[in-house]
């Protein structure tokens, strides 16, 4: 009863990432749904709306849960802007591993802002806190003992060591093929990304677990070197490569990119309800020049930012997805009234996430410590 398949959305999806499974060897992720609900029960909604379109080494992950290993979840989060919804996708990721039991560990890039993006301390911290932990909270992410969340400044001894050990077997000329141009700055944060990565192996972190990093695809070069790290420490520290997966982007309001940049196209957690709703309503759909002619030809989901919307966010009912879906195709629903139904949607999230999000800026300092300077 459960198994609507969104076929469309995923083929979509397929077309667009063909040259990662081609040329780079991630696996489709599609094809692991069925063991995933058998080990996991009910996929997360970004699994079988092809959102999460890839993975590597994801059967290890399935094959430790089972077996009732430890896993870890890894992932981190640039404190360079204000929380929009493309991180609420990464947050609904992190809070579905913690609710099946896996470790967590949450970066926050604070050394990587200001080395590499050269920006201001003071700011990247408070962003950090106030922005990116504090969502995270009101999102249900659970302060227990097996959920660390830190700034890189601000850590643990032995995830320093790791940095200073993993510089001797990299070479510069490694390190070029995946950045380009080098600076120390990103050498440095580089090996400290590996090290947010395998850290939490270390006996001093609770001993070997198993790894998982949901990252963009944009990122596989980074869980490649971290990959190419874990096998050459594998003998003298126990580390293991981590496995990852990989999610499609969603695109701003405009169809392009969504960053923090471009603040007309890209809605945050923190924004205003009717600004919210303004942004929403201005969006570009996937419907017809006129009226007549989207009655006639349906209009086309798969190019829409609505449409987009509902699939990562705003309906986890599949038949309700679906409903939406074959009804612009059919011609029979217009933009208009569902622009409207998304942004009742969207502000009836906003208004329940910000209440939340009050209660839990008072409570980011319990979950973090934040560097001194
Ligand atoms: Fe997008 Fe809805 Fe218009 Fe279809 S009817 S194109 S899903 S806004």
């Amino acid at each position: 009863e459960k198994s609507y398949k969104l076929d469309p959305w995923a083929s979509a999806v397929k077309l667009e990432y063909d040259k990662l499974f081609r040329y780079f060897g991630i696996k489709p992720f599609q094809e692991l749904l069925p063991r995933v609900s058998q080990v996991f029960g009910e996929p997360l909604h970004l699994m079988n709306r092809g959102v999460i379109f890839g993975h590597r080494d994801y059967e290890t992950i399935l094959d430790a849960y089972k077996s009732g290993e430890r896993i870890a979840l890894v992932t981190g989060f640039m404190p360079s802007g204000k929380f929009h919804f493309g991180h609420k996708m990464v947050a609904d990721q992190i809070i579905y591993y913690q609710k099946l039991g896996f470790e967590v560990f949450i970066v926050i890039a604070d050394a990587e802002a200001y080395a590499v993006r050269k920006l201001d301390r003071k700011k990247v911290i408070e962003i950090g806190l106030y922005e990116y932990v504090a969502n995270l909270i009101a999102l249900g992410l659970e302060k227990n003992k097996h959920t660390h969340i830190y700034f890189q400044t601000n850590y643990e001894k032995p995830y320093y060591r790791l940095i200073q050990m993993f510089s001797r077997k990299i070479t510069m000329a490694e390190m070029e093929a995946i950045y380009g141009d080098l600076e120390p700055g990103k050498v440095v944060a580089a090996l400290t990304q590996a090290a947010d990565i395998l850290h939490p192996q270390l006996e001093y972190f609770g001993g070997f677990k198993y790894v998982l990093v949901p990252v963009g695809a944009d990122q596989d070069p980074h869980i490649r070197f971290t990959r190419d790290i874990a096998d050459r420490f594998e003998n003298e520290l126990g580390l293991r490569r981590p496995a990852s997966t990989y999610h499609r982007f969603q695109t701003g309001l405009d169809g392009n990119k969504m960053s923090s940049s471009r603040p007309d196209y890209t809605i945050f957690l923190t924004d205003p309800v009717d600004v919210a709703v303004r942004k929403l309503k201005r969006a570009l759909t996937g419907g017809r020049a006129t009226v007549e002619e989207q009655r006639r030809l349906g209009g086309i989901p798969e190019k829409c930012t609505i449409y987009e919307f509902y699939v990562y966010h705003l309906l986890r009912d599949d038949r309700e997805l679906v409903r939406i879906y074959n009804e612009c195709k059919q011609g029979s629903l217009l933009c208009g009234p569902d622009k409207q139904y998304a942004a009742e949607l969207l502000a009836k999230f906003l208004e329940e996430h910000q209440k939340r999000l009050e209660k839990a800026r008072d409570r980011v300092l319990e979950y973090v410590e934040p560097p001194e300077f």
